[in-house]
């Protein structure tokens, strides 16, 4: 099998579950009880934290667990639209490329009364700073935008955001579920207010997540329940998860100036062969882009015949987020920065992580024309382009 879909998920590194295991039968304490079987979780949990704030700049007091990087964006959101709320600040800032973790959490807040601007990312798929400094309002609560794209890697100019929202004092918060373990992050120097990340998307476990929250920054908790996370998060700490979560974005962050060299001449040299391919072109900027980011559309295809043809040899891929496979709508992502729907219903997108090598690459370089070409012969819509019935758009 030839893994290519790492902004789906990724491979627990086995360094990772092997930090976890003794956490499941022989240290498995409730980290809350105070007899020292269940301190020795306690402890575990804290040096975690500890390493978790490390790799982003903060402190250990600003880290919160959760289930992972959904519950993270709801948690943000929720909270401070509720705080806005009482000062009567109901408007938010946000792009229109997030993923839905966050978007269905705004069109919530949009329904209960809450206006939402969603800022253009244009074809490059990169929000604009002047679109943000014109967009704010004295009654602006949050800004909250993605660290970088699920579907099309873009990276956004966060440092910028960051001064521009912390000069108004408005909270910023991003999504960097992406970007958490690939690209360097400093939250002080960003002025980042909260971030979320998750870290089945780094080599972790999946099911468990982290919300930084800036000192002085006030939550107000999405779950209720037990006084764990200093009365942030209810819910028993899954410490082996834990466990997983801090070990894996430590070696995210040990090499990642490695694993991005490696990727980056891989991805570059997917993007440079199926670019080939006649109408076919990449989605998003070239350079301000996770190393491990392959977008492509293909004119005349389907992307869902093509991620099934890729499946008959081996190969996962996936056209667009894991959420929206299964239903036939266009991607968000790439209506977002102006691909037209049918082109957006027939991108691919190739996700690499460290564990690919040139072979698999070569392999996938091989497969991909071949696939689109036989999707072609059979299209309808790419007979009537070839007839020059119908324009080409890319
Ligand atoms: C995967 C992902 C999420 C959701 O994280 P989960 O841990 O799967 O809930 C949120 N935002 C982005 C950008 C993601 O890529």
């Amino acid at each position: 099998m030839i893994y290519l879909d790492n902004a789906g998920t990724t491979r627990v590194d086995d360094a990772v579950l092997k930090a976890m295991l003794p956490y499941f039968c022989e240290n498995y304490g409730n980290a809350s009880s105070l007899y020292s079987f269940g301190q020795m979780a306690r402890e575990v949990v804290e040096t975690s934290r500890e390493k978790v704030a490390k790799c982003l700049g903060a402190d250990a007091s600003e880290i919160i667990f959760t289930s992972g990087g959904s519950e993270s964006d709801n948690q943000a959101i929720a909270s401070c639209a509720r705080f806005g709320a009482l000062k009567n600040k109901k408007h938010i800032i946000s792009s229109a490329f997030e993923h839905h973790a966050v978007l269905h959490a705004l069109n919530k807040l949009e329904k209960e009364g809450f206006e939402v601007t969603y800022l253009p990312v244009y074809s490059n798929g990169i929000v604009k700073v002047e679109d943000l400094k014109k967009a704010i309002r004295p009654d602006t609560c949050l800004v909250t935008i993605m660290f970088a794209n699920n579907e099309i890697g873009t990276i956004q100019p966060i440092e910028q955001i960051g001064k521009i929202c912390r000069e108004k004092g408005i909270i910023f918060h991003t999504d960097a579920v992406q970007a958490v373990g690939h690209v360097e992050i400093d939250v002080k120097k960003m002025n980042i207010d909260m971030l979320s990340l998750s870290a089945h998307k780094f080599h972790g476990p999946k099911g468990i997540g982290a919300l930084y929250v800036r000192k002085g920054v006030p939550i107000f908790p999405l779950i209720e329940g037990g006084a764990q996370e200093k009365n942030k998060r209810a819910g028993t700490e899954s410490v082996a998860n834990i466990v997983g979560l801090a070990t894996a974005l430590e070696l995210a962050c040990k090499d990642m100036k490695k694993t991005n060299e490696k990727l980056t001449k891989l991805r570059d040299k997917l993007i440079a062969e199926l670019t080939k391919i006649p109408h076919s072109a990449l989605n998003g900027d070239a350079v301000n882009r996770l190393s491990n980011n392959v977008n492509l559309c293909f004119e005349g295809v389907e992307g869902e015949s093509l991620l099934l043809s890729l499946d008959d040899l081996g190969i996962c891929a996936s056209s667009g987020s894991a959420c929206t496979s299964g239903s036939l709508d266009p991607s968000h992502v790439l209506l977002a920065i102006g691909r037209p729907h049918e082109v957006a219903h027939g991108s691919l997108r190739l996700t690499l992580s460290k564990y690919n090598t040139a072979k698999e690459i070569d392999e996938v370089i091989k497969a991909v024309p071949k696939i689109v070409e036989y999707y072609r012969n059979m299209s309808p819509v790419w007979d009537e382009l070839k007839k020059g019935e119908r324009k080409h758009v890319i």
